[in-house]
């Protein structure tokens, strides 16, 4: 099947993109990779009026770090992100996920704000950002707005962003020299999206002690205190989280995902970071 017809504009601005959206009135959407959204016009699943292509925005495609946070702008590639191009400012986790999303030809179109926008519960930037606590950039028509990524993702494939809002950049904090991690996820061949994500950060320096259960029915779930699990994996409290994160009901999915926790605490702890 082909994609219904639709206009293309592509601005040069955010402002120009935003009015864009406006003009349209909820029949224009947002293109960035289009590894997502590319699909979902062909199938006709997305028929919109008007395409605006944020790619030749220049503040969207930058990347700029003060000595406490590192701000990505929402089109810069997982490509950029896995080859090391950003100041790394998390000891190394965004290359390292980056670097198992898909395979290389969807990393050298797919955007971090694409996935985040895309909102798809297995996706790993919707559970990485999470776990570093990141902060979303959104402007619209009355202006910028910042959100917690754990706020702005409301369901599977449910955003905050409104039809004439776009996202412009994440914020994410510059961790400390002594911060870990362990992330691991599931997936039945490379390529695919994750069944399951396991993720842990520990910052001493920053009093930051998370978990993700991820990959589940909706949004992920955050362990803001996870001490009983990353700092000492104990069981009874992965399984805790586990079913908190609503998928205790089925063993194989419980299983899987407490897996990931273990593994992922075990990363962690044997130099993952
Ligand atoms: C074969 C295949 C395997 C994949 N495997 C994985 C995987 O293992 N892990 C993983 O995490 N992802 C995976 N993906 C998804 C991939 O990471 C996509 O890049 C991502 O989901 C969407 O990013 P995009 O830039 O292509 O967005 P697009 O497809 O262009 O857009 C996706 C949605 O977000 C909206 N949007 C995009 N940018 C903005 C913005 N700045 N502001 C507001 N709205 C915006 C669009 O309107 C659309 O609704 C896979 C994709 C494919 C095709």
């Amino acid at each position: 099947m082909k994609a219904a017809a639709f206009d293309y504009e592509k601005p040069a601005d955010v402002a120009a993109a935003v009015k864009l959206l406006s003009g349209a009135q909820g029949m224009g959407k947002v293109i960035a990779g289009g590894q997502s959204l590319g699909p979902m016009l062909n199938l006709r699943l997305a028929q919109p009026q008007l395409l605006v292509d944020v790619r030749g925005i220049a503040e969207m495609c930058a990347v700029t770090e003060t000595p406490e946070a590192l701000t990505i702008g929402a089109c810069v590639t997982h490509a950029r992100i896995e080859d090391g191009k950003l100041p790394d400012a998390t000891r190394g986790l965004l290359p390292a996920v980056a670097a198992d999303i898909a395979y290389r030809a969807v990393r050298n179109r797919g955007t971090l704000g694409g996935s985040l926008a895309h909102a798809d519960p297995a996706a790993d930037w919707v559970n990485t950002l999470a776990l570093l606590d990141a902060v979303a950039i959104l402007q619209g028509p009355a202006g910028r707005r910042e959100l917690k990524v754990t706020e702005f993702m409301h369901g599977p494939f449910a955003t905050a962003l409104a039809e004439d809002e776009l996202l412009v950049a994440v914020r994410i904090a510059r961790l400390s020299k002594a911060a870990r991690w362990g992330y691991y996820k599931f997936c039945r061949k490379t390529g695919e999206f994750a069944e399951a994500i396991g993720a842990m950060l520990v910052d001493p320096e920053r009093k930051v002690c998370r978990a993700v259960v991820g990959a589940t029915t909706s949004v992920p779930h955050v362990v803001a205190d996870a001490r009983a699990i990353a700092e000492r994996f104990m069981p009874d409290e992965a399984l805790k989280a586990v079913e908190a994160a609503g998928l205790g009901d089925d063993p194989y999915e419980r299983q899987m995902h407490f897996a990931a926790l273990k593994r992922a605490a075990a990363r962690m702890h044997g130099g993952g970071s």
